[in-house]
């Protein structure tokens, strides 16, 4: 008889406080995201995915000057410098492996040509240990990024007074 009461009340009292719990969320706006379809915008200070920069004319920014990589606390980072024709210098070889770097953003901070940086993608995962070693080809950007010119000039002003910027 306990047992029926109980399955009794469960029926008629507790299942309609549930559907009333969910009827009340059916019409507010979902905090969750429809992830892969929808993406999070990730804060401006996230450090995601290196890429290597290009001048205006389509030209390398990297000079191989080796203090990324000097500044890179992971050592995630291997160069081999060439010439071009013209007598500039530029890297032949430029990788870095993801599986070894943290992400500190070092090697952007260290580059006196601003010609790494971090940006904000995060989706590079993969089954194969191989594919985390990235190559020069892999980052260059197609084509030169328009950049903030205040967020050059703080950072030029930063780097000159070792001013830590919070806001990055
Ligand atoms: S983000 Fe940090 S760990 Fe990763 S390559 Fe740059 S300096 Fe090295
Ligand atoms: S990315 Fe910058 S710091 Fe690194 S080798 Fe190229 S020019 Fe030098």
């Amino acid at each position: 008889m306990k047992e029926i009461l109980k399955a009794l009340i469960n029926v008629f009292l507790k299942m309609p406080q549930g559907f009333v719990v969910t009827l009340k969320h059916v019409f507010k706006k979902p905090v969750t995201l429809d992830y892969p379809r929808e993406k999070k915008p990730m804060a401006p200070r996230y450090r995601g995915r290196h890429y290597l920069e290009r001048y205006e004319d389509g030209t390398e920014r990297c000079v191989c000057c080796g203090l990324c990589a000097a500044a890179c606390p992971a050592d995630a980072i291997y160069m081999e410098p060439e010439e071009t024709p013209n007598g500039e210098r530029k890297a032949k070889v430029y990788e870095i492996n993801l599986l070894r770097c943290i992400f500190c953003g070092f090697c952007e901070e260290a580059c006196p040509e601003e010609a790494i940086f971090l940006g904000q993608e995060y989706e590079f995962s993969d089954f194969n240990r191989d594919s985390f070693i990235w190559r020069k080809e892999d980052m260059l950007v197609p084509h030169p990024r328009k950049d903030n010119p205040f967020k050059r000039i703080i950072r030029r002003v930063r780097r000159v007074y070792g001013v830590p910027d919070a806001a990055r």
